[in-house]
């Protein structure tokens, strides 16, 4: 009969961590006590963003916002300009709703349910904040450690349906203590040697007690549900130059780049009429309709904008609710990605 495999080894796990740690500028070096402001802004700027993307955003707002307070007290547009080029804004405007609440607070709540009810922090959130910066004995549940625990216990069903059991699965392997440690040692062996694809099973610490890498199969788990198709949207952007200026607005705060800024555009959807596109011009101008589009895929949909390019005479005509901006100055609008790929496909250079 064959054996039944070990039990997975957390103690092994933390061996493992003490040797090949990551390091993180938002991460206590051993010793250290780990800052909740920095857990907290790094884990909101992880949550749709690699860390290499991430490295950069974390150094300019701590180095121009250096505690909650500060962020707290920055204008909101100054926070969504900084944040241009991370995605998903919703996140920007969270984080500073959450700043402020914190703030008012006076000290950043340290129980997991009191982290919950502020803006922006779910489940994982709250529980890396809890484990890392307070060692509350909480594991914390992104998709790398549910890829581990998937596979560790050979997980039939997909991580979308399974989350209840993957998060009781993981805390069952907490050891009692080093909570901070535990979390991160999880994320970065779920970063690092249990990879979505080729996992380095030789060099994991869990090696010999996974029952996804004894048969042979870890790359199987965690099982893929199977595949919706993004719907499409279309849409226009138009792109109007007059004396060395281009033609820019705010978008509204609330829906898809809430707040950001943009080249004006029409209403994004899959009913789109491209032929009527020019009615949602801004103002009366010789458009011309650029060769192909411009391709971006949102969380919920892809989107595929034609865009059209004028050239007034100066003087620049005043236009309601748009403003114009420099074309050396573009880049500190702090546009989207959309948006600058709209600028780049209309031929500005954005510095
Ligand atoms: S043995 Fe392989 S599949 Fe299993 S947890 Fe380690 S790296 Fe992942």
């Amino acid at each position: 009969m064959p054996r039944a495999p070990a039990k997975p080894d957390p103690r092994a796990l933390l061996r493992w961590y003490d040797r090949r740690r990551r390091d993180l500028p938002w991460r206590a070096r051993p010793g250290e006590t780990a800052d909740p402001y920095a857990v907290w802004l790094s884990e909101i700027m992880l949550q749709q963003t690699t860390v290499e993307a991430a490295k950069p955003y974390f150094a300019a707002f701590l180095a121009r916002w250096p505690n909650v307070a500060a962020l707290a007290a920055a204008a909101p547009e100054e926070v969504m300009k900084a944040w241009a080029g991370l995605g998903y804004y919703a996140r920007a405007r969270k984080l500073h709703a959450c700043a402020r609440e914190i703030a008012a607070r006076g000290a950043f709540p340290r129980e997991e349910q009191e982290l919950l009810a502020l803006p922006g922090v779910g489940p994982y959130t709250a529980a890396a904040i809890a484990s890392i910066a307070y060692d509350a004995p909480v594991v914390a549940v992104d998709g790398n450690v549910e890829r581990v625990v998937a596979r560790l216990f050979a997980v039939t069903r997909p991580a979308r349906e399974a989350k209840r059991e993957l998060r009781a699965k993981a805390q069952s392997l907490f050891p009692g203590r080093r909570a901070g440690d535990f979390t991160q040692a999880l994320m970065d062996l779920g970063a690092t040697v249990c990879t979505p694809r080729a996992p380095r099973c030789a060099d994991c610490p869990f090696h010999g007690a996974c029952q996804a890498a004894r048969n042979g199969a870890a790359e199987a788990f965690p099982v893929k549900p199977p595949k919706a198709e993004k719907p499409e949207r279309r849409g226009a952007a138009f792109v109007l130059l007059s004396d060395g200026a281009a033609l820019i607005r705010t978008r509204p705060p609330r829906g898809l780049l809430g707040g950001m800024a943009e080249f004006p555009s029409s209403p994004f959807r899959a009913d789109f009429d491209a032929r009527q596109a020019r009615v949602h011009a801004p103002a009366a101008a010789p458009w011309r309709e650029l060769p192909g589009a411009v391709e971006h895929v949102f969380t919920h949909f892809s989107l595929r904008l034609t865009i059209f390019r004028a050239t007034l005479p100066p003087p620049r005509p005043g236009i309601e609710n748009c403003r114009w901006t420099e074309l050396g100055r573009l880049s500190a609008e702090g546009l989207p990605t959309l948006m600058r790929k709209v600028a780049t496909h209309a031929g500005l250079g954005l510095e």
